[in-house]
């Protein structure tokens, strides 16, 4: 039976009892006066034990629990059993927090933890460091008010957190890499590293190079000169050998040049500063342009087609562009054997704007294909000499691209050609300028 339903029964009982053995001696008056006091002192009892019980649960802890008799005896041991269970799940539970704390605290990195409205829950003192953060007044702020570049702004906006955003410190000299970490429910990591040391070297690596290659452009231009024009004059008058050692000069010494003129382009693109001539460009004539160029590295030994599906007007950097593109197209003239075809072509998708060079050409295969647009990668160096590869085309052509938002993309199949293709963000897609449509 339920203790509660046997307590009840026990003090009905008991004042009837008492009733019973009352009434043959004293009569019914003095009867029920004995089964009234048997019911107060229960009443009585209760009481007591309720307002202890009360009492307690005002600051309720192990060991102030009371400790009662008869039925209350049996359900506050149960509340303690409840209690102490609870009380080490909870222990358990505080421990597990703080561990993650102080391992949070130990991270080098800064992290910080934000909710679905990118407030700050919660710090470690590194990200505090980074971003003057107070953990006790500012938890709950908006993470921009302390991280308020721009371009962490929209970042953040965007919802793209497929790569980290470099960002130099407002408080500091530091650089720090950014990056957002989606977890929960809607919740996110903003984790933080100093890159300052990566930086500096990279700065110093980029700008070795680009003096490097600054230095070397003229003994080069004036060699080169100098060899081009001892060809030419005295090619007849030299024995057979010296002729032939004139002409590897020649074609080493132009080898040199295309290669300081990629190094200083791609020096020039690093160098982190958006472009400074960026104007809308007809992309017709541009495209017109970069086949008359196929054609004339072609010399007749490809079919150059161009469609053109929209007149539209770029926003970009003439001079990056076309650096850019025409990579895209001596590649496709220099990797497709004679008899093939290249087809240069611009189309809105969606409202994108994509420019592609498709060639019939030996094709890349799959393996290839991540480290393409690494300095210096070639799938095949002697055939990429051969053609007069330098090995920086592709690393040129992202690094412009992207300056410009854009995105290459490749696809290719060994032996049957490639489709390269630079796809412009919307925002830089404008309709045809006003002279054209009027023309
Ligand atoms: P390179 O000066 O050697 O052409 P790039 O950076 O322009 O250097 O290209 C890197 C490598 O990608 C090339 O060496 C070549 O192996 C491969 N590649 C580029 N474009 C094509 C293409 N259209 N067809 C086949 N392979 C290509």
């Amino acid at each position: 039976m339920n203790p509660s339903w046997a307590g009840i029964l026990g003090v009905a009982f008991g004042a009837a009892a008492a009733g019973l053995v009352v009434w043959p001696f004293a009569g019914a008056t003095w009867a029920w006066a004995a089964v009234g006091a048997v019911l107060a002192l229960r009443v009585l009892y209760h009481a007591i034990h309720l307002a202890a019980l009360h009492a307690w649960l005002r600051r309720p802890t192990l060991e102030t629990l009371p400790r009662g008799r008869g039925a209350w005896e049996e359900a506050l041991a149960d509340l303690h059993r409840l209690f102490k269970g609870r009380d080490a799940e909870q222990q358990q539970l505080l421990r597990t927090l703080a561990r993650f704390r102080a391992a949070g605290r130990a991270l080098p990195d800064g992290v910080v933890i934000l909710d679905r409205e990118n407030h700050i829950e919660w710090a470690n003192p590194t990200a505090a460091r980074y971003f003057g953060i107070d953990a006790r007044r500012d938890f709950g702020q908006p993470v921009t008010n302390f991280v308020r570049h721009p371009d962490f702004v929209a970042y953040l906006a965007a919802g793209e957190f497929a790569d980290p955003l470099v960002l130099r410190s407002a408080r500091s000299d530091a650089v720090l890499s950014l990056r957002v970490i989606e977890f929960g429910d809607e919740q996110k990591l903003l984790n933080s590293r100093d890159v300052t040391a990566e930086d500096r070297l990279d700065t110093m690596r980029r700008d070795f190079v680009a003096n490097v290659s600054h230095e070397l452009k003229t003994p080069v231009t004036v060699l080169s000169g100098f060899v081009e024009t001892l060809g030419d004059e005295s090619l007849e008058l030299l024995p057979q050998q010296k002729r032939r050692f004139l002409g590897l000069m020649a074609e080493q010494a132009r080898r040199m040049q295309r290669l300081v003129e990629d190094l200083l382009t791609l020096s020039a693109l690093e160098s982190g500063a958006a472009p400074e001539d960026e104007q809308p460009i007809e992309v017709r004539p541009l495209v017109e342009r970069l086949a008359e160029e196929a054609r004339a590295l072609s010399a007749g030994r490809h079919r150059i087609e161009i469609a053109i599906r929209e007149d539209c007007r770029l926003l970009g950097s003439p001079k990056e562009l076309h650096s850019a593109l025409s990579n895209l197209v001596s590649n496709a003239v220099r990797y497709t054997p004679e008899g093939g075809s290249v087809r240069l072509a611009w189309r809105i998708e969606g409202a994108r704007g994509v420019f592609s060079v498709a060639d019939t050409g030996i094709g890349i295969e799959p393996r290839h294909m991540p480290r393409l647009t690494e300095r210096f990668y070639r799938v095949d160096s002697g055939r990429s000499r051969e053609t007069g590869g330098t090995g920086l085309g592709l690393a040129i052509v992202k690094h412009a691209l992207t300056r410009h938002q854009a995105s290459l993309e490749i696809e290719s199949e060994l032996g049957r050609g490639s489709t390269f293709s630079a796809v412009f963000p919307a925002a830089r897609v404008l309709a045809a300028g006003v002279a054209k449509v009027a023309a």
